[in-house]
Protein backbone atom coordinates (compact mmCIF):
# COMPACT_ATOMS: atom_id res chain seq x y z
CA UNK A 1 0.00 0.00 0.00
CA UNK A 2 1.12 3.15 -1.14
CA UNK A 3 0.48 6.96 0.14
CA UNK A 4 -0.33 9.22 -2.98
CA UNK A 5 -0.42 12.14 -1.41
CA UNK A 6 -3.76 13.24 -3.18
CA UNK A 7 -5.90 14.33 -0.65
CA UNK A 8 -8.38 16.76 -2.25
CA UNK A 9 -10.56 16.31 -4.47
CA UNK A 10 -11.74 18.59 -7.25
CA UNK A 11 -14.36 21.88 -6.52
CA UNK A 12 -14.63 23.16 -10.26
CA UNK A 13 -12.19 26.38 -9.39
CA UNK A 14 -9.43 24.66 -11.38
CA UNK A 15 -9.19 26.76 -14.86
CA UNK A 16 -7.27 26.93 -18.01
CA UNK A 17 -5.50 24.13 -19.98
CA UNK A 18 -3.60 21.15 -18.43
CA UNK A 19 -1.76 18.50 -20.52
CA UNK A 20 -1.80 14.71 -19.53
CA UNK A 21 0.27 12.19 -20.11
CA UNK A 22 -1.13 8.26 -19.22
CA UNK A 23 1.53 5.57 -19.51
CA UNK A 24 -0.29 2.48 -18.71
CA UNK A 25 0.76 -0.75 -20.38
CA UNK A 26 -0.11 -1.43 -24.25
CA UNK A 27 -0.87 2.04 -25.21
CA UNK A 28 0.43 5.46 -24.11
CA UNK A 29 -2.13 8.15 -23.84
CA UNK A 30 -1.72 12.22 -24.39
CA UNK A 31 -4.36 14.34 -23.20
CA UNK A 32 -5.17 18.11 -23.74
CA UNK A 33 -7.73 19.42 -21.17
CA UNK A 34 -9.88 22.14 -20.54
CA UNK A 35 -11.41 23.51 -17.22
CA UNK A 36 -13.18 26.36 -17.06
CA UNK A 37 -15.89 27.79 -14.04
CA UNK A 38 -18.87 25.87 -15.82
CA UNK A 39 -17.14 22.48 -17.61
CA UNK A 40 -14.25 20.01 -18.09
CA UNK A 41 -13.44 18.92 -21.30
CA UNK A 42 -10.94 16.77 -23.08
CA UNK A 43 -10.17 18.50 -26.12
CA UNK A 44 -7.69 16.17 -27.69
CA UNK A 45 -6.35 12.71 -26.66
CA UNK A 46 -4.05 10.81 -29.12
CA UNK A 47 -2.88 7.27 -28.35
CA UNK A 48 0.40 5.62 -29.41
CA UNK A 49 1.61 2.05 -29.27
CA UNK A 50 5.05 1.22 -27.34
CA UNK A 51 7.08 -0.31 -29.33
CA UNK A 52 8.02 -3.56 -28.11
CA UNK A 53 11.97 -2.86 -27.87
CA UNK A 54 11.24 -0.04 -25.96
CA UNK A 55 9.31 -2.03 -23.21
CA UNK A 56 12.85 -3.82 -22.75
CA UNK A 57 15.46 -1.19 -23.84
CA UNK A 58 16.72 1.23 -21.92
CA UNK A 59 14.62 3.70 -19.49
CA UNK A 60 16.21 6.77 -21.33
CA UNK A 61 14.81 5.71 -24.67
CA UNK A 62 11.77 5.08 -23.56
CA UNK A 63 11.23 8.72 -21.96
CA UNK A 64 12.82 10.42 -25.09
CA UNK A 65 10.07 8.38 -27.07
CA UNK A 66 7.38 9.38 -24.88
CA UNK A 67 8.83 13.13 -24.90
CA UNK A 68 9.21 13.31 -28.55
CA UNK A 69 5.34 12.74 -28.90
CA UNK A 70 4.12 15.22 -25.40
CA UNK A 71 5.97 18.05 -27.72
CA UNK A 72 4.64 17.07 -30.92
CA UNK A 73 1.22 16.69 -29.55
CA UNK A 74 1.62 20.19 -27.96
CA UNK A 75 2.99 21.72 -31.20
CA UNK A 76 -0.12 20.38 -33.21
CA UNK A 77 -2.05 22.32 -30.67
CA UNK A 78 -0.29 25.51 -31.17
CA UNK A 79 1.13 25.26 -27.77
CA UNK A 80 3.71 27.60 -28.79
CA UNK A 81 5.76 30.28 -26.47
CA UNK A 82 3.71 29.21 -23.42
CA UNK A 83 4.20 27.02 -19.79
CA UNK A 84 1.78 24.25 -19.88
CA UNK A 85 1.51 22.23 -17.13
CA UNK A 86 1.41 17.85 -17.53
CA UNK A 87 0.09 15.71 -14.87
CA UNK A 88 1.52 11.90 -15.33
CA UNK A 89 -0.26 9.11 -15.07
CA UNK A 90 2.48 6.04 -14.51
CA UNK A 91 0.86 3.06 -13.65
CA UNK A 92 3.78 1.01 -11.94
CA UNK A 93 4.31 0.78 -8.26
CA UNK A 94 5.56 4.27 -6.92
CA UNK A 95 7.09 5.18 -3.56
CA UNK A 96 5.95 8.63 -3.76
CA UNK A 97 7.87 11.32 -1.95
CA UNK A 98 5.42 13.95 -2.88
CA UNK A 99 3.42 14.89 -5.82
CA UNK A 100 5.79 15.47 -8.13
CA UNK A 101 8.37 12.98 -6.97
CA UNK A 102 8.30 9.38 -6.88
CA UNK A 103 10.75 6.26 -7.58
CA UNK A 104 9.73 3.22 -9.25
CA UNK A 105 9.97 0.26 -6.88
CA UNK A 106 9.96 -2.25 -9.94
CA UNK A 107 8.35 -2.96 -13.11
CA UNK A 108 5.50 -5.25 -13.97
CA UNK A 109 3.50 -5.94 -16.59
CA UNK A 110 5.52 -6.32 -19.61
CA UNK A 111 8.05 -3.55 -18.88
CA UNK A 112 11.87 -3.63 -18.10
CA UNK A 113 13.25 -0.87 -18.77
CA UNK A 114 17.20 -1.02 -17.22
CA UNK A 115 17.93 2.75 -15.43
CA UNK A 116 14.43 3.29 -13.81
CA UNK A 117 13.73 1.07 -10.86
CA UNK A 118 14.60 3.24 -7.82
CA UNK A 119 15.01 6.19 -9.57
CA UNK A 120 12.44 9.30 -9.66
CA UNK A 121 10.54 8.89 -12.93
CA UNK A 122 9.30 12.51 -12.52
CA UNK A 123 12.62 13.78 -12.81
CA UNK A 124 13.77 10.65 -16.06
CA UNK A 125 10.33 12.67 -17.73
CA UNK A 126 11.30 16.23 -17.18
CA UNK A 127 14.89 15.36 -18.53
CA UNK A 128 13.66 13.57 -21.10
CA UNK A 129 11.27 16.54 -22.21
CA UNK A 130 14.01 18.88 -21.56
CA UNK A 131 16.35 17.01 -24.20
CA UNK A 132 12.90 17.81 -26.65
CA UNK A 133 12.18 21.47 -25.66
CA UNK A 134 13.76 24.32 -27.44
CA UNK A 135 13.14 28.21 -27.06
CA UNK A 136 10.14 28.75 -29.25
CA UNK A 137 7.99 25.24 -28.65
CA UNK A 138 5.76 24.99 -25.23
CA UNK A 139 7.68 24.86 -21.91
CA UNK A 140 5.78 21.59 -20.62
CA UNK A 141 6.29 21.80 -16.27
CA UNK A 142 5.58 18.04 -15.23
CA UNK A 143 4.02 19.21 -11.99
CA UNK A 144 2.19 15.69 -10.53
CA UNK A 145 2.41 12.33 -11.02
CA UNK A 146 -0.12 9.63 -10.12
CA UNK A 147 -1.17 6.23 -10.37
CA UNK A 148 -3.84 5.32 -13.04
CA UNK A 149 -6.08 3.99 -10.50
CA UNK A 150 -5.94 7.49 -8.32
CA UNK A 151 -6.46 9.73 -11.70
CA UNK A 152 -9.60 7.04 -12.20
CA UNK A 153 -10.94 7.62 -9.00
CA UNK A 154 -10.73 11.60 -9.56
CA UNK A 155 -12.31 11.44 -12.24
CA UNK A 156 -15.03 9.35 -10.76
CA UNK A 157 -15.11 12.00 -7.91
CA UNK A 158 -16.37 14.74 -10.32
CA UNK A 159 -19.31 13.23 -11.12
CA UNK A 160 -20.40 10.96 -8.05
CA UNK A 161 -19.66 11.92 -4.41
CA UNK A 162 -20.05 9.13 -3.33
CA UNK A 163 -16.83 7.99 -5.12
CA UNK A 164 -14.37 6.23 -2.78
CA UNK A 165 -12.68 3.80 -4.84
CA UNK A 166 -10.70 3.42 -8.01
CA UNK A 167 -9.96 0.47 -10.02
CA UNK A 168 -8.37 -0.42 -13.19
CA UNK A 169 -8.60 -3.82 -15.54
CA UNK A 170 -6.97 -3.55 -18.15
CA UNK A 171 -3.66 -4.72 -19.21
CA UNK A 172 -3.14 -4.79 -15.36
CA UNK A 173 -4.86 -4.64 -12.41
CA UNK A 174 -4.93 -2.25 -9.22
CA UNK A 175 -7.26 -0.09 -7.05
CA UNK A 176 -6.94 2.51 -4.58
CA UNK A 177 -9.63 4.06 -2.13
CA UNK A 178 -9.64 7.04 0.24
CA UNK A 179 -8.47 6.72 3.86
CA UNK A 180 -8.74 8.20 7.16
CA UNK A 181 -5.69 9.98 8.34
CA UNK A 182 -5.90 8.56 11.76
CA UNK A 183 -5.85 4.83 10.29
CA UNK A 184 -2.66 5.80 8.92
CA UNK A 185 -0.04 4.10 11.54
CA UNK A 186 3.05 6.42 10.04
CA UNK A 187 1.33 9.90 8.16
CA UNK A 188 4.13 11.80 8.01
CA UNK A 189 2.48 15.66 7.82
CA UNK A 190 0.33 17.57 10.06
CA UNK A 191 -3.45 16.55 10.78
CA UNK A 192 -5.20 19.12 8.69
CA UNK A 193 -8.13 19.25 6.54
CA UNK A 194 -8.92 17.10 4.76
CA UNK A 195 -8.70 14.43 7.54
CA UNK A 196 -8.17 11.36 4.03
CA UNK A 197 -5.59 10.16 1.30
CA UNK A 198 -6.15 8.22 -1.14
CA UNK A 199 -3.90 4.95 -1.30
CA UNK A 200 -2.68 3.08 -3.74
CA UNK A 201 -3.35 -0.31 -2.78
CA UNK A 202 -0.98 -1.88 -5.43
CA UNK A 203 -3.26 -5.44 -5.01
CA UNK A 204 -2.11 -6.83 -8.16
CA UNK A 205 0.99 -7.96 -5.84
CA UNK A 206 -1.51 -9.52 -3.35
CA UNK A 207 -0.40 -13.25 -3.11
CA UNK A 208 3.18 -12.78 -3.32
CA UNK A 209 3.57 -14.06 0.58
CA UNK A 210 1.33 -17.33 -0.54
CA UNK A 211 -1.85 -16.15 0.88
CA UNK A 212 -3.56 -17.05 -2.46
CA UNK A 213 -1.92 -20.49 -2.79
CA UNK A 214 -4.53 -22.76 -1.80
CA UNK A 215 -6.82 -21.18 -5.03
CA UNK A 216 -3.78 -21.22 -7.31
CA UNK A 217 -4.11 -23.96 -10.30
CA UNK A 218 -1.32 -25.35 -11.64
CA UNK A 219 -1.44 -23.14 -14.87
CA UNK A 220 -1.62 -19.92 -12.84
CA UNK A 221 1.62 -21.47 -11.53
CA UNK A 222 3.96 -22.17 -14.70
CA UNK A 223 2.24 -18.96 -16.29
CA UNK A 224 4.47 -17.45 -13.03
CA UNK A 225 7.13 -19.15 -13.15
CA UNK A 226 7.92 -18.61 -16.83
CA UNK A 227 6.77 -14.58 -16.13
CA UNK A 228 9.67 -12.05 -16.82
CA UNK A 229 8.17 -11.50 -12.82
CA UNK A 230 8.07 -14.68 -11.59
CA UNK A 231 6.93 -14.87 -7.62
CA UNK A 232 5.67 -10.80 -8.15
CA UNK A 233 1.91 -9.69 -8.92
CA UNK A 234 0.21 -13.37 -8.22
CA UNK A 235 -3.47 -11.66 -8.12
CA UNK A 236 -2.91 -9.83 -11.08
CA UNK A 237 -1.69 -12.87 -12.45
CA UNK A 238 -5.04 -14.32 -12.35
CA UNK A 239 -7.38 -11.67 -12.91
CA UNK A 240 -6.07 -8.92 -15.26
CA UNK A 241 -6.10 -8.93 -19.23
CA UNK A 242 -2.72 -9.72 -20.21
CA UNK A 243 -2.43 -13.08 -18.18
CA UNK A 244 -6.11 -14.79 -18.75
CA UNK A 245 -5.55 -15.48 -22.83
CA UNK A 246 -1.95 -16.98 -21.42
CA UNK A 247 -4.06 -18.89 -18.64
CA UNK A 248 -6.37 -20.05 -21.23
CA UNK A 249 -3.29 -21.39 -23.77
CA UNK A 250 -2.01 -23.52 -20.90
CA UNK A 251 -5.16 -25.22 -20.11
CA UNK A 252 -5.81 -25.48 -23.95
CA UNK A 253 -2.52 -27.40 -24.34
CA UNK A 254 -3.11 -29.74 -21.07
CA UNK A 255 -6.45 -30.76 -22.31
CA UNK A 256 -5.16 -31.47 -25.87
CA UNK A 257 -1.79 -33.32 -24.36
CA UNK A 258 -4.58 -35.54 -22.51
CA UNK A 259 -6.46 -35.98 -25.55
CA UNK A 260 -9.62 -34.50 -24.52
CA UNK A 261 -9.57 -31.78 -27.31
CA UNK A 262 -9.47 -31.14 -30.78
CA UNK A 263 -8.41 -35.73 -30.71
CA UNK A 264 -4.95 -34.93 -29.43
CA UNK A 265 -3.74 -32.35 -32.06
CA UNK A 266 -2.19 -29.17 -31.22
CA UNK A 267 -2.78 -26.74 -33.36
CA UNK A 268 0.49 -25.09 -34.34
CA UNK A 269 0.07 -21.27 -33.70
CA UNK A 270 -1.27 -22.24 -29.87
CA UNK A 271 2.27 -23.49 -29.27
CA UNK A 272 3.70 -19.85 -28.69
CA UNK A 273 3.31 -18.06 -25.55
CA UNK A 274 0.89 -15.31 -25.05
CA UNK A 275 -0.50 -15.64 -29.03
CA UNK A 276 -4.37 -15.63 -27.66
CA UNK A 277 -5.82 -12.10 -27.14
CA UNK A 278 -8.51 -10.46 -24.45
CA UNK A 279 -10.37 -9.85 -27.11
CA UNK A 280 -10.90 -13.52 -28.27
CA UNK A 281 -12.14 -14.14 -24.79
CA UNK A 282 -14.47 -11.73 -25.05
CA UNK A 283 -16.01 -13.24 -28.36
CA UNK A 284 -16.41 -16.15 -26.73
CA UNK A 285 -17.94 -15.16 -23.76
CA UNK A 286 -20.84 -14.33 -25.60
CA UNK A 287 -21.98 -17.57 -26.14
CA UNK A 288 -22.70 -17.41 -22.79
CA UNK A 289 -26.12 -17.37 -23.36
CA UNK A 290 -26.35 -19.06 -26.72
CA UNK A 291 -26.40 -22.88 -27.03
CA UNK A 292 -24.70 -23.31 -30.87
CA UNK A 293 -21.24 -21.96 -29.33
CA UNK A 294 -21.41 -20.05 -32.70
CA UNK A 295 -18.40 -17.44 -31.50
CA UNK A 296 -16.78 -20.14 -30.26
CA UNK A 297 -16.15 -21.55 -33.38
CA UNK A 298 -15.51 -18.82 -35.12
CA UNK A 299 -12.86 -18.03 -33.00
CA UNK A 300 -11.21 -21.28 -32.76
CA UNK A 301 -11.13 -20.81 -37.11
CA UNK A 302 -9.90 -17.43 -36.90
CA UNK A 303 -7.15 -18.72 -34.90
CA UNK A 304 -5.84 -21.62 -36.10
CA UNK A 305 -5.43 -22.62 -39.83
CA UNK A 306 -5.80 -25.71 -39.18
CA UNK A 307 -7.56 -27.36 -36.51
CA UNK A 308 -10.48 -30.19 -36.76
CA UNK A 309 -13.23 -29.15 -33.72
CA UNK A 310 -15.98 -30.79 -33.11
CA UNK A 311 -19.68 -29.44 -30.85
CA UNK A 312 -17.96 -31.16 -28.17
CA UNK A 313 -14.70 -29.57 -27.94
CA UNK A 314 -16.49 -26.21 -29.13
CA UNK A 315 -18.44 -26.36 -25.44
CA UNK A 316 -15.10 -27.30 -23.85
CA UNK A 317 -13.30 -24.94 -25.25
CA UNK A 318 -16.13 -21.64 -24.56
CA UNK A 319 -16.22 -23.75 -20.57
CA UNK A 320 -12.69 -23.22 -20.23
CA UNK A 321 -12.42 -19.97 -21.20
CA UNK A 322 -15.80 -19.09 -19.31
CA UNK A 323 -14.21 -20.23 -16.18
CA UNK A 324 -11.08 -18.27 -16.12
CA UNK A 325 -13.01 -14.81 -16.72
CA UNK A 326 -15.70 -15.76 -14.06
CA UNK A 327 -13.35 -16.80 -11.83
CA UNK A 328 -11.24 -13.38 -12.24
CA UNK A 329 -14.41 -11.35 -12.08
CA UNK A 330 -15.33 -13.29 -8.64
CA UNK A 331 -11.51 -12.32 -7.38
CA UNK A 332 -12.17 -8.74 -8.15
CA UNK A 333 -15.04 -8.61 -6.61
CA UNK A 334 -13.75 -10.04 -3.96
CA UNK A 335 -11.17 -7.77 -3.24
CA UNK A 336 -13.40 -4.67 -3.96
CA UNK A 337 -15.60 -6.17 -1.13
CA UNK A 338 -12.43 -6.18 1.38
CA UNK A 339 -11.99 -2.55 0.37
CA UNK A 340 -15.73 -1.33 0.90
CA UNK A 341 -15.78 -3.09 4.41
CA UNK A 342 -13.01 -0.81 5.49
CA UNK A 343 -14.81 2.59 4.41
CA UNK A 344 -17.33 3.80 6.68
CA UNK A 345 -19.39 4.59 4.57
CA UNK A 346 -23.07 2.91 3.15
CA UNK A 347 -23.21 4.08 -0.54
CA UNK A 348 -19.81 3.63 -1.94
CA UNK A 349 -19.14 4.33 -5.31
CA UNK A 350 -16.32 2.13 -7.39
CA UNK A 351 -14.89 4.08 -10.36
CA UNK A 352 -13.59 1.82 -13.30
CA UNK A 353 -11.51 2.20 -16.10
CA UNK A 354 -9.44 -0.95 -18.25
CA UNK A 355 -10.64 -2.25 -21.35
CA UNK A 356 -10.99 -5.97 -19.63
CA UNK A 357 -13.73 -4.06 -17.53
CA UNK A 358 -15.09 -1.93 -20.26
CA UNK A 359 -14.97 -3.91 -22.89
CA UNK A 360 -15.83 -7.57 -22.21
CA UNK A 361 -19.65 -8.49 -21.99
CA UNK A 362 -19.99 -9.80 -18.85
CA UNK A 363 -17.22 -9.18 -16.92
CA UNK A 364 -18.88 -6.00 -14.87
CA UNK A 365 -22.01 -8.24 -14.60
CA UNK A 366 -20.60 -10.83 -12.50
CA UNK A 367 -18.66 -8.66 -10.62
CA UNK A 368 -21.76 -6.91 -9.66
CA UNK A 369 -23.58 -9.94 -8.89
CA UNK A 370 -20.83 -11.27 -7.06
CA UNK A 371 -20.67 -7.74 -5.24
CA UNK A 372 -24.75 -8.01 -4.07
CA UNK A 373 -24.17 -11.58 -2.52
CA UNK A 374 -21.20 -10.15 -0.20
CA UNK A 375 -23.44 -7.16 0.42
CA UNK A 376 -26.52 -8.36 0.67
CA UNK A 377 -26.54 -9.14 5.04
CA UNK A 378 -25.48 -5.58 5.13
CA UNK A 379 -26.66 -2.05 4.12
CA UNK A 380 -24.05 -1.53 2.10
CA UNK A 381 -24.36 -0.72 -1.41
CA UNK A 382 -21.80 -0.51 -3.91
CA UNK A 383 -21.74 0.79 -7.56
CA UNK A 384 -19.66 0.37 -10.49
CA UNK A 385 -19.46 3.54 -12.11
CA UNK A 386 -17.56 3.86 -15.59
CA UNK A 387 -14.52 6.59 -15.78
CA UNK A 388 -13.85 6.14 -19.24
CA UNK A 389 -9.74 7.74 -20.06
CA UNK A 390 -10.38 9.11 -16.45
CA UNK A 391 -7.28 7.46 -15.82
CA UNK A 392 -5.57 9.90 -17.99
CA UNK A 393 -7.81 12.74 -17.37
CA UNK A 394 -7.53 12.37 -13.47
CA UNK A 395 -4.25 13.23 -14.05
CA UNK A 396 -4.64 16.61 -15.81
CA UNK A 397 -7.43 17.14 -12.92
CA UNK A 398 -4.44 17.26 -10.50
CA UNK A 399 -2.18 19.27 -12.52
CA UNK A 400 -4.71 22.03 -12.68
CA UNK A 401 -5.27 21.09 -8.52
CA UNK A 402 -1.41 22.09 -8.11
CA UNK A 403 -2.19 25.19 -10.15
CA UNK A 404 -5.43 26.29 -8.61
CA UNK A 405 -3.09 27.73 -5.56
CA UNK A 406 -0.38 29.35 -7.51
CA UNK A 407 -2.26 30.16 -10.63
CA UNK A 408 -0.62 32.67 -13.00
CA UNK A 409 -2.09 35.23 -15.40
CA UNK A 410 -4.34 33.97 -17.71
CA UNK A 411 -4.38 35.29 -21.28
CA UNK A 412 -6.87 34.32 -24.44
CA UNK A 413 -5.31 34.13 -27.37
CA UNK A 414 -7.49 33.15 -30.85
CA UNK A 415 -9.84 31.80 -28.50
CA UNK A 416 -7.22 29.81 -26.48
CA UNK A 417 -6.72 30.27 -22.55
CA UNK A 418 -3.04 30.17 -22.51
CA UNK A 419 -0.92 30.69 -18.95
CA UNK A 420 1.48 33.19 -18.84
CA UNK A 421 4.67 33.03 -16.52
CA UNK A 422 7.17 35.29 -15.63
CA UNK A 423 8.85 32.36 -17.46
CA UNK A 424 7.87 33.91 -20.75
CA UNK A 425 8.81 37.53 -19.42
CA UNK A 426 5.67 38.75 -20.74
P1 LIG B 1 -3.61 -0.29 -20.24
O1 LIG B 1 -3.95 -1.29 -19.21
O2 LIG B 1 -2.39 -0.62 -20.99
O3 LIG B 1 -3.62 1.11 -19.74
P2 LIG B 1 -6.21 -0.78 -21.41
O4 LIG B 1 -6.97 -0.37 -20.22
O5 LIG B 1 -6.72 -0.32 -22.73
O6 LIG B 1 -4.72 -0.32 -21.39
O7 LIG B 1 -6.14 -2.36 -21.37
C1 LIG B 1 -5.55 -3.08 -22.40
C2 LIG B 1 -5.83 -4.54 -22.17
O8 LIG B 1 -7.24 -4.78 -22.25
C3 LIG B 1 -5.20 -5.43 -23.20
O9 LIG B 1 -3.95 -5.89 -22.73
C4 LIG B 1 -6.18 -6.58 -23.29
O10 LIG B 1 -5.80 -7.60 -22.42
C5 LIG B 1 -7.48 -6.03 -22.80
N1 LIG B 1 -8.45 -5.90 -23.92
C6 LIG B 1 -8.31 -5.24 -25.07
N2 LIG B 1 -9.40 -5.41 -25.86
C7 LIG B 1 -10.25 -6.20 -25.17
C8 LIG B 1 -11.55 -6.76 -25.44
N3 LIG B 1 -12.20 -6.56 -26.59
N4 LIG B 1 -12.12 -7.53 -24.48
C9 LIG B 1 -11.47 -7.76 -23.32
N5 LIG B 1 -10.26 -7.29 -23.03
C10 LIG B 1 -9.66 -6.52 -23.93
MG1 LIG C 1 -4.50 2.36 -18.46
Amino acid sequence: MFLTYVRSLPNNEEQGQYLALDLGGTNFRVLLVEFTSSKQKILDCERHEIPNDLRFGSGQSLFDFIAERVIQFAIRHQLVGVRIALGFTFSFPLHQHGLAEATLVRWTKSFNCSGVVGFDVVRLLKAALKRKMHKSIPYVDVVAIINDTTGTLISGALMDKNCVIGLIVGTGCNSCYVEKLENIEKWPFNYSEPRQVVINTEWGAFGENNVLDFIRTIWDRSLDYESVNAGKQIYEKMVSGMYLPELFRRVLLTLIERGVLFNGHVPLELLRPYSITTSSMSKIDMDTKLNSFRNTKTVLSELFVRCDYSDVDAKIVFMINNRITQRAAYLIATGIWALAKRIDQTDISVAYDGSLLCLHPYIKLWVEEKLNKFSSSTNKKIRLIPSHDGSGYGAAIVAALCYREKRPKIVKRNGKVYEVTSFLNK
